[in-house]
């Protein structure tokens, strides 16, 4: 079963919860309102092999990005991190120092974010190493910014470049972005609390702009056009793209990873927020057959994305 059958078979439960739940799945956090006040959680696994591997990765970066990964989709919602729980298997093996040294990197990670881990478990087995990590957060006075609010007419906005977060180990350039990243909470707090700049609909890219921004098309009931000659590309993009024979934009659109931010506004935004760039790179137009996000490239050409792995359903 695809992940995003899985996921809309879920979503179809969604108007059976108690009204407790004040952001029901189909995002990037969830929300139950507990004393009055709606409190929002996320949880996120980090396995040895799918996420990195462990024989080229040191374990503080691991522990930095079991948590940064889960920030990120506090960033998508424009929340602010109150705390974080920690889970983990270790291999059997895998030494006490480096359980240290893990757990150390998520405490000081956790920390710099306000985000402190206050509790946790550890089981040992004889498989790879994961870490499942859940944050919770509030609103703290920015209303929680959705998937479903992209709006016909909006322009389309991401953060920073976006391509070859994965190309660790046969990257020349030792390009980490995947590793080192930062979650662009404070940016998007800044967006959301001012109704001149609020997104109308946002995501944190972790599986690719083109799956990422199918999701908001869906959750929307719209669609979206790319200029891939708008993309913000990254070097790194450019050179998996010499690797891989495939023209760079689709690195930036489906090699995922990016814990950039993907939004729609109807306003005309800065060009970058603390150092951070905002670029347009389409438009949200009215649902139609076919694939969510339709692509466009520079001289006008109307691209067939249906080999691109953008799943659609329907
Ligand atoms: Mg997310």
């Amino acid at each position: 079963m695809r992940e995003l059958e899985l996921l809309s078979h879920i979503y179809r439960s969604n108007p059976k919860l108690p009204p407790g739940v004040t952001i029901p799945p189909g995002d990037d956090m969830g929300a139950v309102s507990i004393g009055g006040v709606s409190v929002l959680v996320t949880v996120d696994q980090l396995a040895d092999g799918v996420h990195f591997d462990i024989a080229y990765t040191s374990i503080e970066k691991i522990g930095r990005k079991a948590i940064t990964r889960n920030l990120s989709d506090v960033a998508a919602m424009a929340a602010r991190p109150v705390g974080a729980v920690a889970a983990a298997c270790l291999p059997r093996g895998f030494g006490e120092a480096n359980a240290k040294a893990l757990f150390d990197a998520m405490h000081a990670t956790a920390n710099s974010y306000d985000c402190p881990l206050i509790g946790g478990d550890i089981s040992v087995w004889d498989q790879k190493l994961i870490l499942t990590v859940t944050v919770f957060a509030e609103s703290d006075g920015v209303e929680p910014v959705l998937r479903s609010g992209a709006t016909v007419g909006d322009t389309v906005y991401v953060t920073g470049q976006l391509g070859g977060s994965l190309t660790t180990i046969e990257n020349p350039m030792g390009y980490t972005h995947h590793l080192d990243f930062t979650p662009r909470i404070g940016l998007a707090r800044v967006l959301a609390s001012n109704t001149d700049t609020r997104p109308h609909a946002m995501i944190d890219l972790s599986d690719g702009l083109g799956l990422d921004l199918t999701r908001v098309c869906e959750q929307s009931g719209v669609c979206a056009r790319i200029n891939t000659g708008q993309l913000p590309i990254s070097p790194a993009a450019g050179i998996a793209a010499r690797t891989s024979g495939r023209p760079a934009w689709q690195h930036a659109m489906s090699d995922g990873e990016d814990y950039e931010l993907c939004f729609t506004a109807s306003a005309s935004l800065p060009r970058q927020i603390d150092g951070v760039s905002i670029t347009p790179i389409g438009t949200i137009i009215e649902q139609q057959a076919g694939p969510r996000v339709l692509i466009k490239l520079p001289d006008g050409t109307r691209v067939d994305t249906a080999d691109l792995g953008w799943e659609h359903t329907g």
